[in-house]
């Protein structure tokens, strides 16, 4: 019985490790011409007010490659509508997760790192637009906002009417690529059945 308990504990580890080894073997790092890379949380400006990515030297969007996939396949069109996209956040260490929520512990609008984010997973991404220039697109709202401003179907009035047409091509353009939304962040898309790839530990993902 003991010696079946051990080796029952020894698989346990090794699949463990496998499994996590192969989530942070299989991100890849994303860029293109019409991709900028803007990490918020590679800044100062974002709403915990301090760069969490620089202790991880976290300067480049990771993403799982079907995602990157999916991306990629706008390019045509974001160069025939003369768009760049621009990367807020893509892969996000679970420590970051951790910050965050005690910060803000409210999951309407930051993950609970206990389930996690499907950042955590390299499953999501937040982005905006930019013109061939790399000049943004005004969105409703700010990046991070938490105000109803942020929500997919939040109504502008007639002098801002450009700003939620710029989020609803957005969106159009996201769903084009085969990503799904959230009705509280305009921001944030994701893989279909994101929840089903594993969590990342920042453990494997600081020895890489
Ligand atoms: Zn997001």
């Amino acid at each position: 019985m003991k010696i079946m308990m051990i080796s029952f504990m020894l698989v346990s580890v090794y699949l463990y490790h496998a499994f996590f080894a192969q989530a942070s073997d299989s991100l890849t790092s994303v860029s293109g011409d019409y991709y900028i890379i803007s990490l918020k949380y590679n800044s100062e400006d974002n709403f915990l007010k301090r760069n969490v990515y620089a202790p991880f030297g976290l300067t480049q969007c990771y993403l799982l490659p079907d995602m990157a996939d999916k991306l990629k396949s706008l390019e045509s069109i974001l160069k025939e509508k003369k768009l760049k996209l621009v990367f807020y956040d893509c892969f996000r260490p679970l420590s970051v997760q951790k910050a965050m929520w005690q910060i803000l512990p409210d999951s309407r609008y930051v993950a609970n790192p206990k389930s996690g984010s499907n950042h955590n997973r390299g499953a999501a991404v937040d982005v905006g637009l930019a013109d061939e220039n790399g000049s943004l697109l005004l969105m409703p709202s700010n990046f991070d906002n938490f105000t109803p401003k942020a929500w997919i179907n939040y109504k502008c009035s007639l002098e801002e009417i450009q700003k939620c047409e710029n989020r609803n091509l957005l969106n159009d353009l996201m769903k084009q690529a085969g990503l799904i939304g959230i009705s509280s962040e305009w921001w944030h898309f994701q893989l279909p059945k994101a929840k089903q790839y594993p969590l990342i530990p920042t453990s494997v993902w600081s020895s890489k």
